[in-house]
């Protein structure tokens, strides 16, 4: 098992670590469950096929991100984005709150 600097978020499903307290960016984020939140990198997890997606802030390409371990759907990565306000985004990932645990 390799070790993470804590705390950390982890699959609320199996627990396998998924992203840093530290790499967290942003908790104002809401998604189909309800808020979630945006961080610059994600671990132990596996991207889905990309696609075009209309937000209220603009049009993206986004992928969907899958825990490496159960495969739960965690939230979305933000793969390009066609408005510059929001470029920002692009390379970060969205994980709702409701699918992760944070651990000390
Ligand atoms: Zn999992």
């Amino acid at each position: 098992m390799e070790s993470y600097s804590h705390p950390l978020y982890s699959c609320r499903k199996c627990r396998t670590p998924v992203a840093l307290a530290e790499d967290l960016l942003s908790k104002s984020f809401v998604a189909k469950s309800g808020k979630a939140f945006m961080f610059s990198q994600a671990m132990n997890t596996v991207l889905g096929k990309k696609y075009d997606k209309p937000l209220i802030t603009g049009n993206f390409t986004i992928a969907d991100l899958y825990c490496k371990t159960c495969g739960e759907e965690l939230g979305w990565k933000y793969i390009k984005c066609h408005e510059k306000t929001q470029s920002y985004k692009v390379g970060r990932f969205i994980i709702e709150k409701a699918k992760i645990v944070k651990e000390y």
